[in-house]
């Protein structure tokens, strides 16, 4: 790839836009020239579009017809190593590079110059007279602060018209003003002493510190017991980044979880990090990526796409979590956040580090087999133990009718309530009840557009799709039979283990933390802050409580369904459930009470339940790897997932065949191809979604066999064909 190669007046150049073309397209250099990697605005047919120089045009078209290219914009050029990311990225996701560019270009008003253009922000003038819709925008401008917000955002964020926000602009009690400009972050720190650390904690981090001071790239896995402090000692790892004045990005899996990271990096460095990520507002994340590409951000805690931001020069990349499923992106471009991280950090001559308690077992096999290095904290930090693990066998201690908690864990749960301690009740469903039925007619209530049931969420009082979030409100008699009072509930939910504990502990405080909670970022902060300050009992929670949070009076964990995650055929369902159970039960016993944690089961006899209760991680992790390897899977074999997304099964079934039929160019390779079969939801929002599964061994040039494949099947109009690398379920 040219570096900042320069055309001069009149010269071909291939510009790449984020428009779904696919293609680069020629156009001829403006007055001045241009250079690879300058932002430019291009004319396409009668509108102008953002796109960048990506090197010499192609040219074979009538040279008096292509167009000048109409201006550059004020942005620093994209840096050779973001160019060779984005192609490198494209053509292992098999994703059009239009679309990469689209992630790498993601900053609000990209290119126009600051202080073009206003922002709102609160006054100091207070409302006449508050209404519901005048203080929903008060509230959204308490929660943001910060460089203010575009007024359309502002609209959108507190769902208000636009003449409600004019009203308050009247009043005072909102001001415009332009966008403030070239306003830095505060500089981190890196020189400040940390924490002491201990013995374990000290030989890690300064593995860590050597590792980036290499200035090289190399992915090392800290794999730490929850409570180990694995984020202390990677901090070391910033710090010495810092020192060396390179960047460094820290991506987290959970918004949530954002809000104390950022606390814990003031404290240790004595300023705010930059933080990017879907709850922060336009303005900020303008302010975001200019400091990171002018190299003003020194570090950054984000979301999987903070990958695509334009780091200068970025010389440290931590994945925290890194087995966290949401780092997989699942619509759109495709990819694995901790697998791009790991490309854009050897593009980049930068450290990894990829922390967990639980890893993936990917990257347990890429430590095992010497990619990449590793370091462990077995022991909780201090004097804290790790919690005691003990299954409730549910064929003898079973619950009551019409109740989900076994005798032996609710006392637990009171003992603790008279302990002054809290309890957590971990169930992965969200809602009320994930079915509802007619005791009549024996219907059961499903989505009109999803194959998929409706899930009660008795909070919202509303029958809500998972797959595609219709929701209408709960009838009383049944839409089929039409007869009335027989629509039941039936199974549990989070939101029925509320009510269950509620009745059973009436004057106990209990918390629910969901995943479906409509909360800003600060809101579930406070409330998680709260919760660990002491302000709730008993805490019932889905995934969501499972992530990194610190619950120092925590010290019961109940699982109320640990079979749940075991069921059906999917590769990674022990995995999962391994590393969630695990996840979920460190919670218990931080600070320095000992913890226990409980797991419901039916079948305590189960494999992964008895991996899970002794603790023999590494033994899991083999019979998993062998288990994989001997099905050829991955990490020992490869796959790719084809899913044809059409409006009716014919279209969706007919592409599928042809691919099936045309796969002579993959089976050659060794490769075996599967389906089509109807995907496990099969319509969703209306439209039928049918997949293909190609299972490969390793070591062939599958991307470009797959990319042979897909282009050698007519596909009808409205109807989509879309690759998935290394999918995460199947
Ligand atoms: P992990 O990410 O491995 O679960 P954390 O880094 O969150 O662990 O640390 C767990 C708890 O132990 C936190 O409350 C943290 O502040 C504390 N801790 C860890 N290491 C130290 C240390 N060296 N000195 C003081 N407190 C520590
Ligand atoms: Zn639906």
């Amino acid at each position: 790839m040219s570096h900042g190669r320069s055309f001069p007046q009149g010269a071909l150049v291939g510009v790449l836009t984020a428009e779904p073309l696919d293609r680069v397209l020629d156009y001829k250099a403006p007055e001045g020239g241009v250079s690879t990697g300058d932002f430019v605005v291009v004319p396409l047919g009668p509108r102008k579009v953002a796109g960048v120089v990506w090197g010499p045009g192609e040219g074979g078209f009538d040279p008096a017809k292509i167009r000048p290219v109409a201006g550059l914009l004020d942005v620093p050029p994209m840096r050779p190593e973001m160019r060779e990311f984005l192609t490198r990225a494209a053509d292992y996701t098999l994703t059009p590079l239009s679309m990469m560019l689209r992630l790498a270009t993601r900053c609000p008003g990209l290119g126009q110059p600051p202080g073009t253009r206003d922002v709102l922000r609160r006054g100091q003038g207070a409302p006449d007279r508050m209404t519901p819709a005048r203080a929903r925008v008060l509230e959204v401008l308490e929660e943001h602060g910060g460089a203010g917000f575009a007024p359309g955002e502002l609209s959108q964020l507190a769902g208000v018209s636009s003449s409600v926000l004019k009203g308050l602009e009247a009043q005072g009690a909102l001001v415009r003003v332009p966008e403030p400009r070239d306003r830095p972050y505060d500089r981190l720190d890196g020189s400040l002493p940390g924490r002491p650390l201990s013995d374990d904690q000290t030989r890690a981090a300064e593995a860590l510190r050597a590792t980036v001071a290499t200035r090289r790239y190399s992915t090392t896995l800290l794999k730490g017991v929850t409570g180990s402090g694995k984020t202390e000692v990677y901090l070391e790892a910033v710090a010495e980044a810092l020192a060396q004045g390179r960047q460094a990005l820290v991506l987290l899996p959970e918004i949530a979880l954002t809000g104390a990271f950022l606390d814990r990096v003031e404290e240790r460095f004595g300023a705010k990090p930059a933080e990017w990520h879907s709850g922060v507002t336009q303005a900020e994340r303008r302010r975001c990526w200019n400091a990171v590409a002018e190299g003003q951000a020194q570090l950054v805690v984000g979301a999987r796409s903070a990958l695509f931001l334009p780091f200068r020069d970025l010389g440290l990349l931590v994945v925290d979590e890194e087995h966290d499923s949401s780092y997989k992106q699942e619509d759109g471009a495709l990819y694995h956040a901790r697998d791009m991280g790991v490309l854009r950090a050897s593009i980049s001559n930068a450290a990894v580090i990829l922390a967990s308690a639980t890893p993936a077992l990917e990257t347990w096999a890429n430590a095992d087999a010497g990619k990449y290095a590793r370091l462990d904290l077995p022991q909780r930090f201090g004097t804290a133990s790790l919690p005691e693990m003990a299954a409730v066998d549910m064929r003898t201690d079973t619950p009551e009718r019409g109740t989900w908690l076994s005798p032996g864990l609710v006392e637990q749960v009171r003992a603790r309530i008279e302990a002054g301690e809290q309890s957590l009740l971990f169930l992965n469903r969200r809602g009320y009840a994930p079915l509802t039925l007619c005791r009549a007619c024996g219907h059961q209530l499903g989505c009109t557009h999803c194959d998929a049931r409706l899930v009660e969420h008795r909070f919202r009082k509303r029958l809500v799709c998972h797959q595609c979030g219709d929701s209408q409100p709960i009838p009383t008699d049944c839409p089929s039979c039409h007869v009335e009072g027989k629509l039941t509930a039936i199974g549990p939910g989070v939101e029925r283990i509320a009510e269950e504990v509620t009745a059973r502990f009436p004057d106990a405080r209990i918390a629910v933390l969901s995943s479906d909670q409509l909360e800003s970022a600060r809101a579930l902060k406070a409330r998680i802050e709260q919760i660990a300050a002491g302000g709730a009992d008993i805490i019932v929670g889905t995934q969501i409580v499972a992530k990194g949070h610190n619950f120092p009076l925590l010290t019961l964990v109940g699982v109320v369904d640990a079979d749940l995650g075991l069921m059906g055929a999917d590769l990674r369902a022990a995995e999962r459930t391994f590393q969630l159970i695990r996840q979920v039960a460190g919670r218990a016993g931080r600070a320095e009470r000992p913890g226990v944690a409980l797991l419901q089961t039916y079948q305590p006899e189960h494999g992964v339940i008895r991996a899970i209760l002794n603790g023999d991680e590494e033994a899991f992790w083999r019979a998993e790897a062998a288990a994989r390897e001997a099905a050829g899977a991955p990490p020992y074999g490869r796959m790719a997932g084809v899913i044809i997304n059409a409006p009716d099964e014919q279209r969706a079934f007919g592409v599928g065949r042809a691919l099936a039929q045309n796969a002579g160019g993959l089976t050659r390779l060794g490769a075996q191809v599967f389906g089509p079969v109807a995907a496990p939801v099969a319509r969703v929002r209306g439209r039928i979604r049918v997949r293909l599964l190609v299972k490969a061994p390793r070591g062939i040039a599958l991307q470009a066999a797959l990319a042979a494949w897909r282009s050698s099947v007519q596909v009808p109009s409205n109807t989509r064909v879309t690759i998935d690398i290394d999918p995460q379920s199947f």
